[in-house]
Formats: structure tokens, C-alpha cells, sequence
């Protein structure tokens, strides 16, 4: 079942708090001169247009980065730095932003030559649409799973990883899917850097996943979680990221990244940040 398309969610606080946690730990990781080897297995398009039909249709970045944008002068941490760049060089009319990049563009911004991006994406157009866009990207797509793929790649020649799991979690076994994926991608690569995205829903059909890990080998996982102040009754009300093996303080700079949205134009998101498995 493939009939999730990202542009109807694109910029949403979901991807703020995802791309958030990307662009940090691989900047943090890019402290080191050594090369990463970066994986997407859920790639969706490299580029949103925030203005067409889908988008506007459920006007979610209205409450995501379109917020995060009016209040950019006001963001306390440094770190809000990278992700303001590339979106300030993606709309470079002042005021409007209008696009939004998707992770695989953010990869490719933040890669240096010696690191390499590997996005997967299932969904037939939208993967034909990313090998377009990745032949002046130097980015290697491959219209695959994303998660049989991933394992097929470990360890990479590299000498660091860094993964993102962004699922759409449209069928329910997703959850002990990615927890399966992750725990045997651990056991080929232990000091790889997996991010891994999960929706927080009335349902709690995402504890699969929690518990799944909190009961099996990976350790040292991090979990970031924000919350809509103002949510709804059913369906999605908050966004999670687990990062494995963060950065020496990636918890104490992600962290401070968290408060600044608590209260972009009054009260937004509440973050909470635990262990979820310590070292
Ligand atoms: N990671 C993107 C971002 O942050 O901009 C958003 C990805 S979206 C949540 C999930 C994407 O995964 C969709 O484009 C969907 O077509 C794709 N997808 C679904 N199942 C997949 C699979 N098994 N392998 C690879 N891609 C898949």
C-alpha cells in the first residue's frame, strides 16, 4: 500500500522536529573530518512546493515551518543556523517561503565531498521524480525498500553512518518492522547514528515500536518528543525522534533547539526529551 504522499504534509511540525534533529546531528558529526556514509530509507521528494493544492489543502505547514519562519529572529539556540540557511537560500524573496526542501535535499546541502547520501523511495513516481532532481545532486537514489535496502548497505566503506528512518507508518506492522530493521542494522554497524521518526497518536499504536526497542539490544537511544499544544481529538497529536548513538551533546544542544518552539506566537509545542535506553 503505497497511497501516502509527504507534499500533503510537507513542513509540518513533524518535519520541523525531524529536520531539526537531522541537520544538528549531522552537523555535529561533520566536527570530524572522516567521512559519513547517509542513508534515507523513506526519501519522499527532494523539494515541496508549499503553495500547490496539496499542500494547502490540509495547510499543515501553517503550524510548522511557516511558524518556525516568522519567529526565526527570535530562536535562541545556534543551532537553528544550517536549517535557516538552506531555506533562506531556498526563498530568497524576503518574507515568503514558499519551499520547503525534503530530507534528501537536506542531506545533499549538508554533505561534503567526502560523505555520500543514499535515499530510498518505494512510491513509483515519486522515486522517478528524485532520480530527476538527484543527477546534479550527487545523490545515489534506489527505487527499493527502503528498510530491506538499508541492510543490504551495512557497514558502509566509510568509516561513520548516519541513518534516517522516516516511515509513513500506513500499515501497523511498520512499527515492529522498523524496530527489527534498526536492531539488525545495529548489529552491522554498533557506532552508526540512526535517526528514526514515529508519529505520537491517540491510538499509542507507536508503544509497538517503543517497546520493541526498549526491550531488545540497541543501546544508548535518545527520544525527543513534542506535543501540539492545541491538538486533535484523534490521528496525530505529537512527533517523536529516537536518535541512537548521538553526538557527545546532541541531548543538551537538541534540547535547547526544543524550547525555542515551545512558544513561537504563543503556546505551540511542549517537548519533553528522555533515555529511552542508556549507554
Ligand atoms: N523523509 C521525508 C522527509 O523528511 O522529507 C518524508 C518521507 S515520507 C514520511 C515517507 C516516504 O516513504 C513516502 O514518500 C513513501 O512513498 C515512502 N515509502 C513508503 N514505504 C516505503 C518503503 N518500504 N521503502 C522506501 N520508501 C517507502
Amino acid at each position: 500500500m503505497l497511497s501516502y504522499l509527504h507534499a500533503f504534509h510537507a513542513g509540518n511540525f513533524a518535519d520541523v522536529h525531524k529536520h531539526a534533529a537531522l541537520t544538528l546531528a549531522i552537523a555535529m558529526m561533520q566536527a570530524k573530518p572522516s567521512a559519513i556514509a547517509c542513508f534515507d530509507t523513506h526519501a519522499g521528494s527532494a523539494r515541496y512546493d508549499l503553495t500547490d493544492m496539496r499542500a494547502r489543502k490540509t495547510a499543515e505547514a501553517d503550524n510548522g515551518i511557516q511558524r518556525l519562519w516568522r519567529q526565526r529572529a527570535r530562536l535562541a539556540s545556534p543551532d537553528w543556523q544550517p536549517m535557516l540557511a538552506l531555506l533562506t537560500q531556498l526563498n530568497p524573496t524576503p518574507g515568503s517561503l514558499t519551499v520547503y526542501p525534503g530530507s534528501p535535499a537536506w542531506l545533499a546541502e549538508l554533505a561534503r565531498p567526502v560523505d555520500t547520501v543514499t535515499a530510498f523511495e518505494l512510491h513509483p513516481n515519486e522515486g522517478r521524480q528524485l532520480q530527476d532532481w538527484a543527477v546534479a545532486s550527487g545523490v545515489r537514489v534506489l527505487c527499493q525498500d527502503g528498510l530491506k535496502g538499508l541492510l543490504t548497505q551495512l557497514p558502509p566503506a566509510q568509516p561513520r553512518l548516519a541513518v534516517l528512518v522516516d516511515p509513513s507508518y500506513e500499515v501497523k506492522t511498520e512499527y515492529r518492522h522498523v524496530a527489527d530493521t534498526l536492531a539488525r542494522a545495529w548489529k552491522k554497524c554498533r557506532h552508526g547514528v540512526y535517526l528514526v521518526w514515529y508519529p505520537i497518536l491517540t491510538s499509542g499504536l507507536e508503544q509497538g515500536l517503543l517497546s520493541a526497542l526498549a526491550n531488545g539490544p540497541v543501546r544508548k537511544v535518545l527520544r525527543s518528543e513534542v506535543r501540539l499544544h492545541e491538538a486533535p481529538g484523534r490521528g496525530m497529536v505529537g512527533s517523536g525522534m529516537l536518535v541512537v548513538n548521538p553526538p557527545w551533546t546532541f541531548d543538551q544542544r537538541f534540547a535547547a533547539m526544543m524550547a525555542d518552539l515551545q512558544d513561537a506566537e504563543g503556546p505551540w509545542l511542549s517537548a519533553t526529551q528522555d533515555w529511552l535506553v542508556p549507554e
